[in-house]
């Protein structure tokens, strides 16, 4: 069965799809600047790239040229060939605990909790529509980045605030990048054939995050309300005090909202180097002498060690670690500066393991009380098991 996995944003429409359960890729694509003068998109299919520069009003003329497209190119040849459409939602508020069906009634949950993350949801859920318009008959689901978080205690949850403001507004942790953590808990534990593995998982790409999971339910991850708190990210702070708004306003006349965003997006690797948010260009400046550069990668480091070895302990001895997404995967420098920070727990990299890219491998010595795992997320993949594990069902 064929499944599209799709992410959509406000102005833009990301998919991917995937023959089911043979979790191969067949083609994955983006639409860009929907509803702006210069709209197009690139699709990749059998190790090739197309571009058509069309107009996009809107996100249900994407769709259509979308699947359109599929049969032009003769990957499908019919609608009817899509069996299932997965939704990535960045948020899912605290009612959503796992992959739903998508339907009217979800769709109006999703737009109560729209406050919640207004930055993301609403471009999801306006291609949520388009698909529900153009493919009526189809299964949809939605896959929240919060849901897998939702077996947090109130102990790990609750921030210690006057608690009207959780009662009320629904201030709490949330956390993030869940679909990620649920895919690298799968893959490991299928990996060790166990399902009560104790694991530390650190996605580490432009955004990032530390989640602690014990037999297959997070127990505490380091994002919260939003995803800028935890550790320190390639424009976002991670935790700051947030008396420092406060300060900040005053000294600079700064707004609490300009002052966010420069928190969101000025900060993190781009704010200490100086250089960029890319942890490329700030490991080229640091291998060049630029102190800041290397001060960058040394807080970076520091933060990700500093969750571990909470997490290390909160789990009471974890099994595994795993190390994922863009800087994870790839970076082999920012992996053995993290490692080398949790000596303590009597975990070793070994350098020659370690001297690769982008698969899954074991990077730890032998003697490692900890074995520490590279282990390549693929969200996409992971929308596609839910999708097709629900399309069954309906
Ligand atoms: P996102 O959070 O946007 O999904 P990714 O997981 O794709 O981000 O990670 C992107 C980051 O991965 C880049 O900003 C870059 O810092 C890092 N990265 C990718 N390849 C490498 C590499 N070869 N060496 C070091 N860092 C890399």
């Amino acid at each position: 069965m064929k499944i599209l996995s799709v992410n959509a944003g406000s102005s833009s429409l990301k998919f991917t799809l995937i023959e089911m359960p043979a979790q191969e890729e067949i083609a994955s694509g983006l639409f860009e600047k929907i509803g702006l003068d210069d709209s197009f998109y690139t699709i990749k299919y059998n190790g090739e790239k197309i571009r058509n520069d069309v107009a996009l009003p809107d996100h249900a003329t994407a769709v259509k040229e979308l699947m359109n497209e599929l049969i032009a190119l003769n990957i499908i040849s019919s609608f009817e060939e899509i069996e299932g459409v997965g939704h990535r939602l960045v948020h899912g508020g605290p009612d959503f605990k796992e992959t739903v069906v998508l339907n009217d009634e979800v769709i109006a949950k999703l737009e109560e909790n729209i406050d919640l993350a207004p930055l993301h949801n609403p471009g999801s859920i306006t291609g949520m529509k388009a698909f529900m318009e153009v493919l009526p008959e189809v299964v949809q689901t939605v896959v929240f980045d919060t849901a897998f978080h939702s077996t947090m205690k109130e102990t790990e949850y609750l921030y210690p605030v006057p608690y009207e403001w959780y009662e009320k507004y629904k201030v709490r942790k949330y956390g993030f990048h869940g679909t990620s953590h649920r895919f690298i808990n799968k893959t490991i534990s299928e990996y060790f054939e166990r399902n009560d593995l104790k694991v530390i998982s650190c996605h580490i790409g432009n955004g990032g995050s530390v989640t602690a999971i014990n037999s297959g339910k997070v127990v505490d991850t380091s994002m919260g309300f939003t995803p800028l708190a935890g550790i320190m990210m390639g424009t976002r702070s991670g935790d700051v005090d947030a008396s420092i708004l406060e300060y900040m306003n005053k000294q600079t006349g700064a707004s609490i909202s300009e002052l966010t965003n420069d928190l969101n997006k000025k900060s993190g690797l781009l704010g200490v180097s100086g250089v960029s948010s890319d942890s490329r260009d700030v490991e080229v400046a640091a291998d060049e002498g630029n102190e800041r550069a290397i001060l960058a990668q040394e807080i970076y480091a520091q933060k990700i060690a500093n969750y571990i070895a909470m997490y290390n302990n909160l789990l009471n001895g974890a099994d595994v670690i795993c190390l994922t997404a863009g800087v994870g995967e790839n970076s082999k420098t920012m992996r053995k500066m993290i490692i080398d920070r949790i000596n303590s727990l009597g975990v070793k990299i070994d350098e020659e393991k370690n001297d690769f890219r982008g698969e899954f491998r074991c990077i730890s010595t032998d003697g490692s009380r900890i074995p520490v795992y590279v282990v390549p997320t693929n969200e996409e993949l992971m929308i596609a098991i839910d999708t097709m594990e629900l399309a069954k069902k309906n």
